[in-house]
């Protein structure tokens, strides 16, 4: 291969693909279909038996105690949030390197998200910054399986246990991953999960939380339906028209045959995440070679899920900053894409929060350098080989 800054479809040359190349989407497959199909045949829309079959299906595959379905990844980690009784005055330790609906839950709730900063090899939340963020005011600690890695829970569990807190795994990277033989979904008290198209497995949009307390599930199921003692299947067993609002609670249901494609998914999960990790292995062996691409590090005793896969561009060997290299590669016909920009430097909760550039300083470098190439289960062989010509191609014409 040449490495000609003019061969760069950047620059007019002939691009490695001619179509982009998603970072991620869904692999939907004709049982998946039939499977939905039979419950719009049904009874039931929605509130009826798959929600109950799914929520099974899940907890059984994360070895939780209880897996409650809800109508999306946030919808879970805000009722994460109620069911451990945050409220105004609380604090709630966040990464900084997230997605923003892993610190608006806290703010949902009324409570205050303190930002730690990550590990700079890893972006996962980096245990001495958590155990500086603690105050008397902390409530509880989120952590964040970032790209598929499940965190060092031992060693949060020894922070969190010297002050008396819960931790949320927000999982939404992480489902089909393991720490130290555990699946992911059993590490936390409460663990959420997103069925966005672009994760692991989808329902269209939906959400899970899995947990071993039977109080914080109930809490849960009670305020994914309004507040409601009850449902509307329970009330027609019972014959009865009596329900009692007992909480404030919202519509974060999740439908029937959003919940049969769920189910018919997980069952294809194995599969899903072998293919994720086979592509990993294929990048990590190409990509190796190349100077100014650094790979994440991924700790003793994980079992990737590979949600991402994410790379650090140090300018200087490779040639180029990020933003170019993400031009050149979307010049490319490669969807590449930037997760995430740290939460604490969204307008919002700088405006709101006082938050601002300097207090995290390690995810913001980071941002600077990292960048997500495509990584899904459908890619074929060829559409992982492109990326690779691709991102080879690149490399070379700048450095
Ligand atoms: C996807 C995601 C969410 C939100 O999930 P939705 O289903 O889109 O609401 C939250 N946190 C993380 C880390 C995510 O990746």
């Amino acid at each position: 291969m040449t490495g000609k800054r003019s061969d760069l479809a950047l620059q007019g040359g002939t691009p490695v693909r001619r179509t982009l190349l998603p970072y991620g989407r869904q692999s939907i497959n004709e049982e998946d279909i039939q499977a939905v199909a039979d419950v719009l045949r049904s009874d039931w829309l929605t509130t009826g038996p798959a929600v109950a079959e799914f929520e099974e299906s899940f907890a059984q595959l994360t070895g939780a105690g209880e897996a409650v379905a809800v109508s999306s990844g946030t919808a879970a980690l805000h009722a994460a949030i109620h069911a451990l009784g945050i409220g105004p005055g609380d604090e709630v330790i966040v990464p900084a390197m997230t997605f923003a609906a892993t610190a608006n839950c806290v703010v949902y709730e009324g409570g205050t998200p303190v930002f730690a900063d990550v590990d700079p090899d890893t972006l996962l939340i980096h245990p001495d910054s958590a155990r500086r963020s603690i105050t008397p005011r902390t409530r509880a600690l989120i952590a964040v399986d970032y790209a598929g890695q499940p965190c060092d829970y031992d060693e949060l569990y020894g922070i969190a246990a010297e002050h008396g807190l819960p931790i949320v795994d927000d999982a939404c990277h992480a489902l089909g991953g393991a720490y130290r033989g555990r699946p992911v979904g059993s590490l936390a008290d409460l663990n959420t999960f997103s069925l966005h198209p672009v994760k692991h497995i989808t329902s269209g949009e939906g959400g899970v939380i899995t947990t071993d307390n039977p109080d914080f599930a109930a809490c849960m199921r009670i305020f994914r339906n309004h507040g409601l003692s009850s449902d509307h299947r329970q009330r027609e067993e019972r014959g009865s028209w009596v329900y009692e609002m007992v909480d404030l609670g919202y519509n974060y249901r999740l439908t029937d045959f959003q919940c049969a494609l769920g189910r018919s998914q997980l069952a294809r999960l194995g599969d899903f995440i072998a293919r994720r990790r086979e592509i990993a292995r294929r990048y990590d062996d190409a990509l190796k070679e190349l100077p100014g691409i650094i790979p994440l590090r991924t700790g003793p005793g994980v079992a990737h899920a590979y949600h991402l896969y994410v790379i650090r561009i140090d300018p200087e060997r490779f040639g180029a900053d990020r933003a170019t290299v993400y031009r050149a590669l979307r010049a490319e016909g490669i969807g590449v894409n930037v997760h995430y920009i740290p939460v604490h430097l969204h307008p919002y909760y700088r405006d709101r929060f006082g938050t601002g550039p300097g207090m995290c300083p390690v995810a913001e470098d980071a941002y600077g350098r990292i960048l997500s190439l495509p990584m899904y289960p459908g890619m074929t062989d060829g559409d992982v080989e492109d990326v690779i010509r691709a991102v080879t191609k690149v490399a070379r014409a700048f450095s």
